[in-house]
């Protein structure tokens, strides 16, 4: 979310007439787009604000903005600790930061954090089409904002307020825009997917619907969401998945723990066993599904025991791979509360190393599994690993590093590629066939001479 927000913060930025500087010294402004999510985003924010103090002095007119979930749990402490920042803005005021930055040149600081989106004065919810975006090709479409759940660790709620859903004809008007600019690859975006809707119509399928009416837009060949909760994944949403094509056979279930008792103290409303039918439905129904997780180690009071139901589940879920987090108490949490249950951090780092075995385990099993295959590959670019090869996603969502065998696969082509290699965290490749080059349109800079 936070980083689909900075593709959109520069966008607007872009349509108000800045252009991408090349470095820090060259900028006019420079905006923080923050997460707080970590505890350790803090000290990253407030390190790099006092690294541009002399910067500041030095060039006065540089304009420095702080936004995003830290500017919104801070709001004014933000120029408290560094009084050379000239805007603050919230999560809920993104397309304001233009306006904001005009009115801090003319009257010195301004700090304006609203407590819930406000569809007059700016266009939070407005299309992905104002993205700046990495890949021009692939793009994510928010479909709510916020979320209605308090899980004992997460901050989100307080930062970015209860669930409110887009319209779902706003969102396949949306899609049809990015397919028309080119755009094959849609990732559907929210802090709880499956619960898409109920703010505006009290009905329990909607997400299912809106997986449905994406995969009838031409044009978009690949659609993924991120993140669906657990006890929220209904039957509607597992077939709408099996029976859309353009659905990708991947699947982000957030785990946390494997401890019915730490999962009952995280307020997640869900027990293992629950977890577990729902993944195994899921895989039931749907062909070749990857299924990747979040996991939080050392969530206060996690005894042994409980740590090794974690790894015990972990194993049965035989995850393709995981993003596994330390606990990072957040103040206004419970969690952050729990001080006398805090697990002691030496524990934490063997039982953070233990669950990484596991999860590499499972993961270069799945890809290994994977060899001698061909893949249906979106093409990235040039692979970061080795300029030689390319780089691409499989439908699955597996990074791919293969060789071109002479042919010139332009980002945004469509190729099979045959798996030669399994590793934990990618395949090595070589391609097959093209199926179809780039559908977006490239700009070519116009030299003079
Ligand atoms: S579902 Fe829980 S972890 Fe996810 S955003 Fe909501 S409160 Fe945070």
């Amino acid at each position: 979310m936070n980083e689909h927000d900075s593709e959109r913060l520069a966008g607007i930025m872009v349509e108000d007439g800045l252009v991408p500087a090349v470095s820090e010294s060259d900028a006019d402004v420079i905006i923080f787009n923050t997460c707080t999510i970590r505890e350790n985003a803090d000290l990253k924010l407030y390190s790099a604000l006092g690294h541009l103090k002399a910067v500041k002095e030095r060039r006065p007119d540089l304009q420095i903005a702080v936004g995003g979930c830290m500017a919104q749990k801070d709001r004014g402490e933000i120029l408290e600790r560094a009084a050379w920042v000239d805007v603050v803005f919230g999560t809920h005021n993104i397309a304001a930061a233009p306006g904001l930055l005009a009115r801090a040149r003319s009257e010195g600081p301004v700090v304006e954090v609203f407590d819930a989106p406000d569809p007059e004065a700016n266009r939070d919810m407005a299309p992905a089409l104002y993205a700046v975006r990495e890949l021009a090709f692939a793009a994510w479409i928010t479909i709510q904002t916020g979320c209605d759940n308090t899980c004992a660790y997460c901050i989100v709620p307080s930062v970015r307020g209860g669930e409110i859903s887009r319209p779902l004809d706003d969102l396949v008007a949306e899609a049809r825009m990015l397919a028309a600019s080119g755009v094959t690859e849609v990732t559907v975006l929210g802090q709880n997917v499956n619960s898409y809707g109920r703010d505006i119509t009290g009905r329990r399928t909607l997400f299912a619907e809106l997986l449905r009416a994406l995969g009838e837009v031409e044009g978009i060949e690949r659609i993924r969401f991120t993140s669906p909760h657990p006890k929220d994944l209904r039957p509607e949403t597992i077939a709408a998945m099996a029976e859309t094509t353009a659905v990708c056979p991947q699947l982000h279930l957030p785990l946390q723990s494997g401890s019915n008792r730490v999962l009952s103290s995280m307020r997640r409303g869900y027990s293992a066993e629950r977890y577990l039918e729902r993944l195994a439905r899921a895989r039931a129904e749907i062909d070749d599904l990857a299924v990747t997780t979040d996991l939080i180690v050392g969530f206060p009071g996690e005894s042994d025991d409980e740590f090794d139901e974690t790894l015990a589940v972990v194993a049965a879920c035989e995850y393709d791979s995981a993003y596994t987090f330390i606990f990072s108490p957040r103040e206004g949490t419970r969690g952050a509360t729990m001080t006398d249950q805090f697990v002691a951090s030496d524990v934490i780092k063997e039982r953070f190393e233990r669950l990484k075995e596991v999860l590499d385990r499972s993961a270069l099993a799945k890809h290994a599994a994977r060899e001698g295959r061909r893949e249906e590959v979106l093409v990235e670019g040039p692979s970061k690993r080795n300029g030689a090869m390319l780089s691409g996603r499989t439908r699955q969502g597996k990074l791919i590093h293969f060789g071109d065998v002479g042919e010139t696969l332009r980002p945004g082509s469509l190729a099979m590629v045959d798996v030669t290699h399994g590793a934990p965290y990618h395949l090595l490749g070589t391609v097959a066939s093209t199926v179809r080059g780039p559908r977006h349109k490239v700009r070519i800079p116009l030299l003079s001479s």
